[in-house]
């Protein structure tokens, strides 16, 4: 898919489980193991994917997914495989490295968003992206770097430490546009100041939802994740941007669903519902 300047490469770079209780909030599981079967222990499969942009001037990725430095026992608990799906083997597919990256857009600092922004070698932690930007919105730095008791285990500081001392983060403030045909919406309702990329031209609009709308199966208005910092806000935030995602009929791009990458939406009058599967990359 091109937008603007843009060629769209959808990049998976990991297979990973979460509970799915946690994932569909206040669902009843009868409802959501149709849309999501669960496993033994009640986790869904889901998938880490990014957005790679790729114009004469700029390799953006957005997110970099649940990344390498995982010890055995959280490997486990969040069942993430990287053996079929890893940053390296999708970039790859299109003829890219790490190194061609320019910029880096990071939505928010949850592990399974940011994790891929560093790596261990050598027993020492190094920026994965040696060459580019990584771009932050200062308010969910602020969160990330002081969370309160229920989301500390959603930061893991090794996923930019070693981006700040090297001063690679540019901190981004409000939803002023930093990069070319990009232009920025900003959520509260999953966590504090949430960066919603928006890739346009002047007949085509593509949304990437991140934890928005992590799965198709999160369309509906109730269908908000357990996680969310104030699921009220979110589906608040999820009603006021879907009639113009309807209307104008834009993309939305899943970074967590194991299936489709991106779609249309439709409103019955009643619910919002997926339209049509869209393909970003083969
Ligand atoms: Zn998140």
């Amino acid at each position: 898919m091109q937008i603007g300047p843009y060629q769209l490469y959808s990049i998976e770079t990991s297979e990973f489980a979460l509970d799915g209780g946690a994932m569909f909030g206040i669902i009843p599981k009868p409802l959501w193991e149709k849309k999501a079967p669960a496993d033994e222990q009640n986790r869904i499969s889901m998938v880490t994917r990014s957005l790679l942009l790729v114009s004469d001037k700029h390799k953006i990725i957005v997110d970099t997914g649940n990344g390498t430095k995982w010890q055995e026992k959280f490997k486990d608990i969040y069942r993430i495989d990287l053996d079929n799906l890893n940053l390296e083997k999708s970039l790859a597919k299109y003829g890219y490295t790490t190194d061609d990256i320019t910029d880096v857009y990071c939505t928010h600092l949850h592990f399974d968003h940011v994790g891929g922004n560093t790596q261990i070698v050598d027993g020492k932690l190094e920026p994965v992206f040696q060459k580019a930007t990584y771009w932050v919105q200062k308010e969910n730095w602020e969160l990330a770097n002081s969370p309160s008791e229920k989301d500390t285990g959603s930061f893991m500081s090794d996923d930019w430490s070693v981006l700040e001392e090297n001063g690679m983060i540019q901190f981004v403030d409000g939803k002023e546009s930093f990069l070319p045909g990009i232009e920025n919406h900003l959520t509260y309702g999953h966590t504090t100041g949430l960066m919603h990329p928006i890739i346009c031209d002047s007949s085509q609009k593509l949304i990437y939802m991140a934890d928005l709308i992590p799965m198709a199966a999160h369309i509906p208005l109730p269908w908000v994740m357990a996680y969310d910092i104030q699921p009220v806000q979110t589906v608040k935030e999820k009603g006021e941007i879907l009639p113009t995602i309807v209307d104008e009929e834009w993309f939305i791009f899943f970074e967590h669903d194991p299936v489709h990458q991106a779609a249309t939406v439709h409103y019955d009058g009643k619910h919002y519902r997926l339209k049509e599967v869209v393909t970003i990359s083969d």
